[in-house]
Order: structure tokens, then sequence, then C-alpha cells
């Protein structure tokens, strides 16, 4: 089996565990501040805060920036849940505006619809490693005095006319062990703002900067040094993982071409693709379902990212959301993802090519 994801963990993450584990200092301690640090001079940023999921470096940065009940957040529908959950944890509305059909990214055009005397924030994901149209929403956010919180769980290293991703707002990532770099569980904030690093780290951690002080209502949010350590080390080989990845698509890409009711990953001139998935679209006469179950009984791993848009999902209808986002349903009836990891060897890429041609065809 070609699997859809393969974390890379190798000898230098094992002897980083081990090495916080017989230092006995095991909870949140230097080697977070370590990562922090390492993390917020990779994405061009002043501060990093980390905590133990992407879903909590969402709340998180939401919390900081005092988002809650009566507020208003534009988010796409087609991404995970965490993104909008993220939003109603706060008290707070997810508003769903629809997407590109090139790109999936969430569409300028229709945030500008959606903006109401309620809205507050306003959360790009860059989906599938591919930076959202970043110059459009940056100049929606001033024009309409916004927040910009960008869900980056799928773009560690992704650019935007050479400028990072979660470096335009608050930045919130993941480190799943799908994501393009790991910490097993873990997420990380990052921002330019000195007060919001400060709060993000307070709201992690019960409210308190001093021990057993609490100036605000928190959580407990924080991330182990047994995380950052594999955090440490996997961020030394990113760049690497992300390269692999670029040239796999590119291999892909070329090996996918002109194949009737196949639409191949667009690239916005304007961003470096890191290729957290490499997903296509399937329009032809075979359904996109069908290509599914014959790519897995040739030993091929598949996603769906994401069958059902959020603002379709029974939890959601029950709170009463009955939007039409078109291209966002249409997107989610024909998107496939193809396994793109680094791991792979040039004869899986060319296994993955010649099955959905000999599919397809
Ligand atoms: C993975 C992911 C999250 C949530 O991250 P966790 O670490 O699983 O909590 C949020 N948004 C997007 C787009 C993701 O891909």
């Amino acid at each position: 089996m070609i699997p859809i994801a393969k974390p890379i963990i190798g000898e230098d993450e094992i002897n980083a565990v081990i090495e916080v584990l017989r230092s006995g200092n095991i909870a949140e301690g230097q080697k977070v501040k370590d990562f922090e640090e390492a993390f917020a001079k990779y994405s061009g940023t002043s501060f990093a805060v980390a905590v133990n999921s992407g879903t909590a470096a969402l709340h998180i940065a939401l919390l900081a920036h005092g988002i809650g009940a009566g507020d208003e957040v534009i988010t796409t529908p087609f991404t995970f849940v965490a993104t909008s959950n993220s939003v109603l944890f706060t008290g707070a509305k997810p508003v769903f505006a629809d997407i590109r059909e090139d790109t999936f990214n969430i569409d300028p055009d229709s945030i500008l619809e959606k903006i109401t005397p309620g809205t507050k924030v306003i959360i790009p994901v860059h989906l599938y490693g591919q930076a959202a149209d970043m110059k459009a929403i940056m100049e929606i956010a001033q024009d309409n005095d916004l927040i910009v919180i960008e869900d980056a769980c799928q773009a560690h290293g992704a650019t935007f006319e050479g400028k990072y991703a979660g470096s335009f707002g608050e930045g919130t990532f993941s480190f799943y062990p799908t994501k393009n770099m790991t910490t097993g569980e873990g997420g990380i904030i990052t921002t330019n703002d000195k007060e919001i690093a400060q709060k993000a780290k307070m709201i992690r951690s019960h409210g308190s900067k001093q021990r057993y002080l609490h100036e605000m209502l928190g959580y407990n949010l924080r991330m182990t040094d047994i995380a950052a350590s594999i955090g440490i080390t996997q961020l030394g080989k990113i760049d690497d993982f992300n390269k692999s990845r670029i040239k796999n698509a590119q291999y892909l890409s070329r090996n996918l071409g002109n194949i009737k009711g196949l639409t191949l990953p667009h690239v916005d001139k304007r961003c470096r693709h890191v290729y957290h998935q490499y997903t296509v679209r399937i329009t032809g006469d075979i359904s996109r379902d069908d290509v599914v179950s014959s790519l897995n009984k040739m030993h091929i791993g598949t996603g769906i990212y994401y069958p059902l848009p959020i603002h379709k999902q029974p939890f959601y209808k029950e709170l009463g959301y009955t939007d039409s986002l078109p291209v966002s349903e249409i997107a989610s009836k024909e998107v496939i993802s193809l396994p793109v990891h680094p791991s792979l060897k040039i004869s899986d890429l060319d296994t993955i090519s010649a099955s959905m041609r000999e599919i397809m065809d």
C-alpha cells in the first residue's frame, strides 16, 4: 500500500526525545522556548507561542484578540472543522464565505459580501499548502478594520509574494503527524504583536504570567518539552521535506497531463505551494468515489479533503446554517488527494500516475 500520508521520524527525533526524558524536565520548559524562538525566526515573525494542537492555536489567537459572543468571524466552509469550531468555542459566530474554483481557497469577493457591522475577524485557510490571496484579504481587512488570523495548519513554509504564511496576521499552525512537520500532537501561534503573544501565553496556562497568580480565565493548552524536542528537529528538515513534496507534485503533474475529466492542482504564481496535499478534481463520466475505490484496490491510498463542507455538517445544520455556497459544495464532491509526501519513491509516483491514467481512460 502507498499511504496517503507518512510522518518521517528519524534517529534525530528519537534521540531528542530520549534526551528530554533523561533530563527529567518533560513538561513545558526550555525546549518549548527554544522551539518557539526557532519557529518565529523560520516564519519571519517576532514571536511564537507553542501549544498542544492547531485547534488550540486557533482558539487562543481568537481569545487573545478578545473575540467572543456577538462577534462574527468570516471563514471558509471548505476546511477541517477545527477552523470554525474554534470560533464557536469563543461564543462568536462563524460566517462562511465561498471559495475560488481554481485554488479552493476563500474567495475575497465572497468575503466582501459577508461583512456586517458585527464582523471582527477573517480566518483564511491556506488549504493544501497554498496560501490564500493574502494581498486581497489584507486589503479588505485594512479597509474594514478587521483582524486576520491565518489558519496555516497545512502551510508550514508556504509563501505568498515571498512572505511566509502565518506572518501576515496572526498565524496558527498544527503539528499533527500528517502535516508537513510534526510534534506528535501540537500547534503554534505566530505574531508580530508583543501584547498578543503575552496574552496567548497566559491563555495557554490558566491566565497566569507568574505561577499561582491568575489575571484572566485561561486553559491548560501547553506543549511539552518532549513534543518541542521533536519540533526542533523537524524544523531543521522542513525545507527539505517541502522540496520533496514540490518535486513529487511536479512529477505527478507532468505525468497526469491531458487526461479528460481530470483537473490538476492550480498554482497561483504568487505562491510557493508546499503541497500538504496534491488534490485533483474529477469531472468526467467516472464518479469520484469510483476513482477512490479503484485506486484503493490498486493499493494506492487516497484522501477526500473534505467530503462535506462545514455548513452542511449535521452539527452546523442544527445550529441553523442554511447557506448555499455552491463552489464549496461542488468541490467537496469532486476532489481527491493523491499521495505526495516526501517518503514516496519515483516508482511510487509512476505507479500512482499509471493507475490514474488506467482508471480515467
Ligand atoms: C489540522 C488542521 C487543523 C487542526 O489542527 P489539530 O492540530 O489537529 O488540532 C485546523 N485547520 C486545518 C486547516 C487543519 O488542516
